[in-house]
C-alpha cells in the first residue's frame, strides 16, 4: 500500500523527470522525514532486477539520453574529438530535448555490437537505471533481468 506521503514524492520526482529517485531512496527518504501516521502500512522494499544482457533494451526503438557529460565520458573514451561526436554519433530528442545517441539501420543502438555494448565502461545513466529505476508497463515480457530475493534486514 503506498501512503499519500509516498504518492506526492513520487508524483514530484516524476515531475522533475528524476530517473536517479531509486525506489528504495524513495522509501529510506520518506521514512527519514516524513512522520508516518501510526498504523500506517509500508509495503517491503520493492524487488530489485539483475540484468541478464540479454541486449533487449539495446534494440527496441526509442532514444538513448546522453547529457554533456557522457558526451565528454564517451568521446574521451573513444579517444575522439567532442565535437566530431556529437556531429557523428548523436541526434536531437523530439521537441529539442536534448541529445540521443544514433542508432543502427535496423533500429538498435548504434553503439551495440553482436551482444556487447561497445561503450559498456560509459553508458549513459540511462542504461544503467533500466530497469531497477524507470521502466514501463509490459517491460517484464521484454527484458529477461532476475528478479533478486528480497534481503531480510530484521
Ligand atoms: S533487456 Fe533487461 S536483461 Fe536485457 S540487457 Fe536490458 S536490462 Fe538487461
Ligand atoms: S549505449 Fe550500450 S547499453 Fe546503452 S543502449 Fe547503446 S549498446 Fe545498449
Amino acid at each position: 500500500m503506498i501512503t499519500e506521503v509516498e504518492t506526492f514524492h513520487l508524483r514530484e520526482a516524476e515531475l522533475m523527470g528524476s530517473a536517479l529517485f531509486h525506489p528504495h531512496l524513495f522509501q529510506l527518504l520518506s521514512l527519514s522525514f516524513q512522520p508516518l501516521p501510526k498504523g500506517t502500512l509500508i509495503d517491503p522494499m520493492p524487488p530489485t532486477y539483475l540484468c541478464q544482457r540479454c541486449t533487449a533494451c539495446c534494440r527496441w526503438p526509442g532514444f538513448v539520453r546522453v547529457t554533456q557529460e557522457e558526451i565528454q565520458e564517451i568521446a574521451s573514451f573513444l579517444k575522439m574529438d567532442e565535437d566530431l561526436f556529437i556531429q557523428d554519433y548523436t541526434r536531437l530528442r523530439p521537441n529539442r530535448g536534448g541529445l540521443a545517441l544514433i542508432d543502427q539501420e535496423n533500429g538498435a543502438c548504434f553503439f551495440l555490437s553482436g551482444n556487447d555494448c561497445s561503450i559498456q565502461a560509459v553508458k549513459p545513466q540511462q542504461c544503467k537505471d533500466f530497469p531497477n529505476s524507470w521502466n514501463f508497463p509490459g517491460w517484464r515480457d521484454l527484458c529477461k533481468a532476475i528478479e533478486l530475493p528480497v534481503r531480510d534486514t530484521a
